[in-house]
Formats: structure tokens, C-alpha cells, sequence
């Protein structure tokens, strides 16, 4: 049998039964299950869940919760499949606390008085369902300010437009709504989320009451002209030309305005023209640039320049994954005199914001930033290389050699496969959840995080949230997945990877090697050391996108920028999950070399399988440029729907793209630095210029450019 065809039946009985012996039934259960799941591998699991809670029979609110809680644990351990009524079961995390805790502590057995306590508690809980849905909106009694402030720390939106409607009626002016009760409960958000006590999650669900309740106010405020809106510092935000990356802007966007800013957003790919213009139109206090791929690192210089030659002197605030206290204080500071600061995340951006606005914190502010800077500049310029670095004709002797037959296999369907309208259904369980709470800045691993004492319930009902999003949009028809494929015979020579159709050659890849002195024998890779240079060998490569349309904007113009952003996040999700999806049929199918591969998710996420996917513009292959070879190589713009922006990032931004290299010891790897000679070098053979390639493999360079040769 295929291992995936034997289903454990690890058998559930019935807990809380009174009877001592029976009090490790559900622990065992899940000790079963996971020792299944991880030793025999592919296996599945299943359980007839609704035994656990035989004792309670006529109690439904004790065993739903029970089925539950049991079926998230038993879940969490690798159970596959249960036979329950599926009736009978609710939302984990809308289990009351206390019930949950009662329950939890019988399932683990955690103590010889949990079947007591509940027994007891159960008793209790056959109050009329009237009374409980009493204790669970006690909080709409309070005062119209309490519900305001309950509404806004808890982010629920349920009852917003009336409530605020209350308070207009009960306050002498919308405004004073807003400046009052509203500014109060955004207070304490910020504060919590300030002190750590509050996640990113929260915050921006607080923001989307805050938003809707604003907008059910504007209105009125224009209406009655009594003073326009309340005079907010303003700050202008973009993602810098040629990239597409927003999650992390819209982010800090939504942060900022729920500590009291006036944020204008430019949105995405936006010249320094535009920038500018917009900046001096909205009489801005800041602006914000956010980018993501290498090349923008460069565009911020650029922004900076401009802003210098044009007299500005507002504030520059620098964010976006590849950006750094570094790169902003060496690159982009020196070239602008008004101050320049890197905010690293979005709890970041509210004090460098308040500091920065704040009359009596500014000059300190200020001068210890510059200080800061003028210091990581000195270290910068004066650091110690410890790396030695080699010629690229003796990087290239110490290249990486097999150690045995890599044994190639000749793919069973070359060619180029195009994936139009991929069934969502089948990407999902592909997902690797971990980077999804990184985006939140819940930073853990998937599952463990769901169980973190501190970040567990937020995660949990954020993973919730995210879940529910996709049931509904998965099948909505709003979001597309769009993919190609190829797969051709290959030859490397040198650094460079030939590929041909029959006799044909269709392409060549550059690859780029390691120039860092190696020790202990480990050898100066290229990625073309993967592919054989004496016979015939393969190499694929792929494009997969996912488009999600107008959703995001939809969304915003609801007022939901916590849903909009949930939309970003899962499309980037879906799109990995795309990847990880043709990788895996790419290995047993397309290419077929390893047929027999059983791995879990969990294994895929580990990278546990033959073979790699290297991303141009990832550290193994740091040159974006090689995007255009696979975009021509497989039509990918015309099959897809994804381009690339002049900086070569990929549009939709929930696109990845790679090489399929098959080579049994293939591995990712850091190029590192390189050489004034491999540039010269990778330049002749890509038949571009020296300048050309410095400026896309800027970072890269292990000499200054302005320095004389
Ligand atoms: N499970 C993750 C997968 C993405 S990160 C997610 O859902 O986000 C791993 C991918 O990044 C790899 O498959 C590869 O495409 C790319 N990658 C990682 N390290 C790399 C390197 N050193 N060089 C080139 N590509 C790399």
C-alpha cells in the first residue's frame, strides 16, 4: 500500500467518566497520533472524536466545546480525519475561556480534580441559553464612551455606526465625538500596542472601527462646518518606482493613522516626480519610502536626491525589508540634509512619528540620531574585511564537484506547461503559515505560536480571521492562480547554463560564484555547478502568480484596511503555496525524478525533498536581470498575466519565480561579494555593460565604484 492509503484508527474513549483509568484517553489519543504522524510518514489518522465527550450526553455546550477543543489538539498533533457531528462542534477560540480551561485540563489530565471541577462547571452551564447570551453582551449595557472604548480595543465593528450615532447626539459636536471618547480609546490602543501588550493584528482591526466610525461622522463635521477636520501632522507614503511591494506599508500606514496622523497614501511604483508633487500639494510633515527588492535601495537614494535639489527639508522615513539603519545611514543620509530614518517595523514607526512631531523630544531626537548615524558610518567606512577574497580564475578552480553519479534523469514531459485558473482548493494545505504571522510581526513557528503563552490567543485568532477570509474567497471566483512551467535539456560551461529544445539552443543562464576564500575544503559555488558540463543534463524553470484584482481596494474603500491586508498576506501566501505545489508534481511528474516521494507539508516547508528552486534575486542568484530570460524563455507575461516592473519586480506582488535544479546535492547558498573581474567577466557574457551590471548588482560589489581602478 502507498503509504498514504493506511488510516490509524489509534481509538477515542470517553474522558471525565470518573473512573481514574479512563483519564488518560484523550492524552494518549494525541500521543498516538503524533507518534504516528512522525514515524510513519504519509500515514493518516482518524478518531471517532464525539466518544470523548460520551459522559456529558445531554449537555450540547459542554460537548461541542469538548469536540472542539479536542479535535484542535488531536488537529494540531497530525490527526487527518474524525467522525463527528459536524453539528456539534464550534469555533475554537469562541469557547468561553473558563469552560475551555475546564475542558483542556480533563483532555490533558492535568490534575486528579479536573473531572470534578468540570462536572461542576457543566452543571452550572445548564443555565437558559437567554442567560448566557446575557453574560456574552453584558458589555452593550454600559455608558455609550464604555462601548466606544470596548469597541475599539476589541476591534468589533458590530455596533459602531449606532453607537457613535449616540454620542453625536450626546455631544455638543461630532468633533468633540472624535477628539473625546473615539481619540481616548485610540489612546489606549497605542499605548498597548506600545508597551507590547497589544499585537499588530489588533491594532489594525481597533484602526477599521476607528475608520468606520470617523466616516459615519464626516459627514456631520462638513455639514456643520464647525471647523474642518481636526489639524493632524500629515505624512505622505509610496512604495519608491519599480516596486510593488505594500504589505508593509499599508501596515505602517494603518498604525500611524490610529496614533492620530494623516497618512496619504501614493500606493505603489511611484516616480519621485510624483512623489514630490504630491508632497508639496498635501503640505505634507514626512514623507515615508517602502520597498522591498534590492534595486529600490537605490531609488531611495534617488528620492533623496531630488528632495535635496528641490529644497526640501522634511523628514525621510526609510522602510521595507532590505532596507537597514545601515544602507540609510552609508547611502541615503549623506544625500539629503533634512533627517532620514529607518523605521524598522510598524511599532517602530509611532515613536520615531511622535518623537519626530513632538516639539520638546525633536532636537534630541534629532541629534542622537545623527550621532547614531555618523557612528555606523565611521564603523562602515573603517570596518575590518576578515573575509579574503579570490580571483575569479581561482574561485572558479576550487568550483563544487559532485561527489558521486548525480544520476540524471531525462524528464518525462519537457517543454513548457502553462497552468491557467489553478484550483485554489488544491494550493491551500501548501501553505506555510510561519512567514504569514511574520508579516503581523507575530514572529514564531507555525504550529507551536498557536500554543505561545503570549502570542498564542492573538495567533490563533488571526489564523482564524485568515481562514475564514479564504473560505469565503476561495471559491468566490475573485482570485486566480495563473502559472508556466518549463523544462529543457541542459549543459553548463563555465558559470553559464545552455539550454536547448532538441538541438536547439533556446537560452543561456548566467550564474554568478562565490569569490570569499573558502576553508575546510568547501568549494566556491556557482549554481551552473549543479549542471553537468561533460553529457546531457536538465534544468527547469517556473512562474507562478496569483491575482486577487480589485479585493484589496474594495476592501479599503469599505473601510476595511485589516481585511485588505489580510487579502496582501494570503495571496502571497497562496502564491508560495503555488510554488511548493508545481515543485513537488514537478519532482514526481513533469521531471519525475523522484516518482516515489512521500512528504507532509511540514517536510516540503523543510525543504526535505531532492533538488532546489533558486529565485533570481535571492542570494544564490542576486542577478534580477536573469527574470528576463525566464520571461522570454516561457512566455511568462502572456500566459500569466505577471510583468516585470523597470526594477524587475514581479507585478502582481504575489508572484515567485525560479530555476528547477534537480542535482541530488544542490543547495542553496550566499554568493557574497564579488570581484571588479567577475563583473567584467558576467557583464561580457550577459552582452551588457560594466555600469550596467554594477547598478544591478550594486550591493553586491566588493569595491567602491567611484574609487579609481
Ligand atoms: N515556505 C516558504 C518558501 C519560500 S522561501 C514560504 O511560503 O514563504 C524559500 C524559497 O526562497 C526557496 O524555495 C527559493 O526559491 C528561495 N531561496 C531561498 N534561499 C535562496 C538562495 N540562497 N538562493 C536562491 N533562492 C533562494
Amino acid at each position: 500500500f502507498p503509504p498514504e492509503d493506511v488510516i490509524f484508527d489509534p481509538n477515542i474513549f470517553a474522558v471525565a467518566t470518573g473512573i481514574e483509568a479512563h483519564n488518560r484517553y484523550a492524552v494518549d489519543f494525541i500521543a498516538a497520533t503524533r507518534w504516528i504522524k512522525e514515524n510513519l510518514p504519509g500515514a493518516r489518522v482518524s478518531g471517532g472524536v464525539s466518544n470523548i465527550s460520551f459522559s456529558f450526553r445531554g449537555n450540547n455546550v459542554v460537548r461541542e466545546a469538548m469536540h472542539t477543543a479536542f479535535l484542535y489538539h488531536a488537529g494540531r498533533a497530525g490527526m487527518d480525519m474524525g467522525i463527528v457531528n459536524a453539528g456539534q462542534i464550534e469555533v475554537y477560540e469562541a469557547i468561553d475561556r473558563t469552560l475551555l480551561k475546564a475542558i483542556e485540563d480533563v483532555l490533558f489530565d492535568r490534575d486528579g480534580k479536573a473531572t470534578d471541577r468540570l462536572i461542576t462547571f457543566a452543571e452550572a452551564m445548564r443555565m437558559a441559553p437567554a442567560e448566557r447570551k446575557a453574560v456574552r453582551s453584558r458589555w452593550r449595557e454600559g455608558p455609550v464612551e464604555d462601548r466606544l472604548r470596548h469597541a475599539l480595543l476589541k476591534g468589533v465593528t458590530e455596533h459602531i455606526q449606532g453607537d457613535v450615532e449616540e454620542a453625536r447626539r450626546k455631544y455638543p459636536t461630532p468633533l468633540a465625538v472624535i477628539e473625546g471618547p473615539l481619540m481616548d480609546g485610540m489612546d489606549v490602543v497605542g499605548e498597548l500596542f506600545g508597551e507590547g501588550k497589544m499585537f499588530l493584528p489588533q491594532v489594525v482591526k481597533s484602526a477599521r472601527v476607528m475608520k468606520q466610525a470617523v466616516a459615519w461622522l464626516m459627514p456631520f463635521i462638513l455639514a456643520g462646518r464647525d471647523g474642518s477636520a481636526p489639524a493632524k501632522r500629515k505624512i505622505l507614503m509610496a512604495t519608491v518606482k519599480g516596486d510593488v511591494h505594500d504589505i508593509g506599508k499599508n501596515i505602517v500606514g494603518v498604525v500611524l493613522q490610529c496614533n492620530g496622523y494623516e497618512v496619504t497614501d501614493l500606493g505603489v511604483m511611484v516616480p519621485s516626480r510624483t512623489l514630490l508633487d504630491q508632497a508639496r500639494k498635501h503640505r505634507v510633515d514626512a514623507i515615508g519610502l517602502s520597498g522591498l527588492i534590492t534595486p529600490s535601495l537605490d531609488e531611495m537614494v534617488n528620492v533623496a536626491q531630488e528632495m535635496e535639489r528641490e529644497g526640501f527639508t522634511l523628514p525621510l522615513l526609510i522602510g521595507g525589508a532590505t532596507t537597514s539603519a545601515l544602507h540609510t545611514a552609508v547611502k541615503v543620509a549623506p544625500r539629503y540634509t533634512g533627517p532620514v530614518v529607518h523605521v524598522l517595523d510598524a511599532s517602530k514607526s509611532v515613536s520615531v512619528a511622535s518623537s519626530l512631531f513632538s516639539r520638546r523630544q525633536r532636537p534630541e531626537f534629532l541629534s542622537a540620531l545623527s550621532r547614531e548615524q555618523e557612528a555606523i558610518r565611521v564603523r562602515h567606512a573603517t570596518r575590518k574585511r576578515r573575509t579574503a577574497y579570490l580571483t575569479l580564475s581561482v574561485a572558479r578552480q576550487n568550483r563544487f564537484v559532485a561527489s558521486r553519479a548525480p544520476g540524471i534523469v531525462q524528464p518525462r514531459h519537457p517543454g513548457v506547461h502553462v497552468f491557467t485558473d489553478y484550483p485554489l482548493a488544491e494550493l491551500r494545505p501548501y501553505i506555510d503559515w510561519s512567514p504569514f504571522f511574520a508579516t503581523w510581526e507575530l514572529r514564531g513557528k507555525m504550529p507551536r505560536i498557536l500554543d505561545d503563552p503570549v502570542k498564542g490567543p492573538q495567533a490563533r485568532s488571526l489564523y482564524q480571521d485568515a481562514n475564514a477570509l479564504l473560505d469565503r474567497l476561495l471559491p468566490s471566483g475573485r482570485i486566480a492562480a495563473h502559472g508556466v512551467l518549463g523544462l529543457w535539456a541542459a549543459r553548463s560551461r563555465g558559470d553559464d547554463i545552455m539550454l536547448y529544445n532538441g538541438e536547439k539552443r533556446v537560452a543561456t543562464l548566467h550564474t554568478l560564484r562565490q569569490q570569499a576564500k573558502k576553508t575546510r575544503g568547501r568549494p566556491n559555488r556557482a549554481l551552473a555547478d549543479f549542471v553537468a558540463d561533460d553529457r546531457t543534463d536538465y534544468v527547469g524553470a517556473f512562474a507562478v502568480g496569483i491575482q486577487t484584482g480589485t479585493l484589496a481596494e474594495d476592501f479599503r474603500r469599505q473601510l476595511d484596511d485589516y481585511s485588505a491586508i489580510m487579502v496582501s498576506a494570503l495571496a502571497d501566501r497562496l502564491a508560495e503555496a503555488f510554488a511548493e505545489c508545481l515543485h513537488e508534481r514537478v519532482r514526481k511528474d513533469f521531471w519525475g525524478y523522484a516518482p516515489a516521494e512521500t512528504l507532509i507539508n511540514a517536510d516540503l516547508i523543510r525543504e526535505r525533498y531532492r533538488g532546489i528552486r533558486p529565485a533570481p534575486g535571492y542570494p544564490a542568484c542576486p542577478d534580477h536581470t536573469e527574470k528576463r530570460t525566464l520571461w522570454r524563455l516561457m512566455n511568462v507575461e502572456q500566459t500569466t498575466g505577471i510583468r516585470l516592473t523597470e526594477s524587475l519586480a514581479m507585478y502582481p506582488a504575489a508572484s515567485v519565480c525560479g530555476l528547477y535544479l534537480a542535482h541530488p546535492e544542490a543547495a542553496y547558498f550566499d554568493v557574497g561579494l564579488i570581484g571588479r573581474d567577475q563583473v567584467a567577466d558576467y557583464a561580457a557574457r550577459k552582452g551588457m555593460t560594466v555600469a550596467e551590471m554594477e547598478y544591478w548588482l550594486g550591493p553586491r560589489l566588493n569595491y567602491d565604484t567611484s574609487a579609481p581602478q
